[in-house]
């Protein structure tokens, strides 16, 4: 592990230039509550390198008495990790910013404080953004990779960088994917989402998911079809809930089953790239559904966010 180097005067310089994954000092500059037992957390990084949609960083908290704990965490929004953070002190240029959103684990060691206890100008470690193929909108290059060449892409399928979208989230899971989300511009190919959570009050981002969802059929109904290019990218949000639904909500509470599934996502016709994310067993069940439904392996991205 490569450390930041600490100077003489005790103060911590940003990373070497050439090494990645160096820890970086950074601050946490707001914390937003999404539901009672979720955060989502602002961190002023300097030196951070831009990060794409999709990919994930690690926070290491230190204790006065130098015991260490450090967790993955997805970012949850990346626009203003490039050029338009907040201007730094001293007129350096712009501070890259990011955000988390972190679920408290009752018995955790790290979410709780995340969640309950960490407030702005709290200082935190950041090392990343880090990961390659759980990104969109994914890279050029990709049909030339390693994956590719052991699993052909489909027939007729546009390439992925023009493909259509389908993300499915459980719980948590939904954090990356509402960078996704947050990152589509009016040139973006169509997106759905899927979110599964127990109830409610366990939904992340549900206001702006719902106002995002409206503003695009809104803007798809007002505008003829007929530009091509032009089109704004629609944008369709499904919540399904385990153990309780929303009043008046068509479907009953349970979990999600293979038929709905067939049912909520783009069709595997249309060859959509589909990235799933959420605690281990979400994912496998749901990344196997998949592919029994026809889609293939290499348009289904996976990320793992552990327990069972
Ligand atoms: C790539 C990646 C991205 C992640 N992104 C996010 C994110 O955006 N938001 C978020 O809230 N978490 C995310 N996680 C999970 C996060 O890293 C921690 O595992 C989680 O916050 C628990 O840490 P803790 O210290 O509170 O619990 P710990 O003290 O590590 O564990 C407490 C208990 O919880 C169980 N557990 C650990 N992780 C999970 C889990 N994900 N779901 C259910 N039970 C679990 C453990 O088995 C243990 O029993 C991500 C994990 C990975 C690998």
């Amino acid at each position: 592990m490569s450390e930041s180097a600490v100077g003489a005067d005790g103060v911590v310089e940003p990373h070497p230039a050439g090494d990645p994954y160096a820890w970086l000092p950074a601050t946490i500059v707001s914390s937003v509550a999404q539901t009672s037992r979720a955060r989502s957390l602002t961190l002023a990084v300097p030196g951070l390198r831009p990060a794409r949609a999709g990919q994930h960083v690690d926070l290491r908290l230190t204790a006065d008495d130098g015991y260490t704990a450090v967790r993955s965490y997805s970012l949850s929004d990346v626009r203003a990790s490039g050029a338009s953070g907040a201007p730094a002190a001293g007129g350096a240029g712009p501070v890259p910013q990011i955000e988390v959103t972190v679920e408290r684990l009752d018995d955790g060691e790290v979410s709780p404080y995340l969640v309950d206890a960490a407030e702005p100008g709290d200082p935190i470690e950041v090392r990343g953004p880090i990961g390659g193929w759980f990104v969109w909108p994914p890279t050029e290059f990709e049909p030339d990779s390693a994956v590719h060449a052991v699993l052909p892409e489909p027939d007729g399928a546009a390439p992925p960088t023009s493909a259509p979208v389908q993300l499915i989230g459980g719980g948590s899971g939904v954090a990356p994917l509402m960078a996704m989300v947050r990152a589509r511009g009016r040139d973006a190919p169509p997106m759905r989402l899927l979110a599964s959570v127990r109830d409610p009050g366990s939904r992340w981002f549900v206001t702006e998911l719902d106002e995002a969802a409206r503003a695009s059929s809104a803007l798809v109904a007002s505008k003829p079809p007929s530009v091509a290019g032009e089109e704004p990218a629609p944008l369709v949000v499904d919540w399904v809930h385990s153990r309780t639904a929303p009043e008046g909500h068509d479907r009953r509470a349970g979990r999600l089953t293979r038929d709905e599934l067939e049912q909520l996502v783009l069709p595997a016709s249309e060859h959509p790239l589909v990235y799933v994310c959420g605690a281990n067993s979400f994912v496998a069940v749901v990344a196997g559904w998949l592919v029994e439904l026809g889609h293939a392996p290499t348009r289904v991205r996976t990320e793992r966010f552990g327990g069972v």
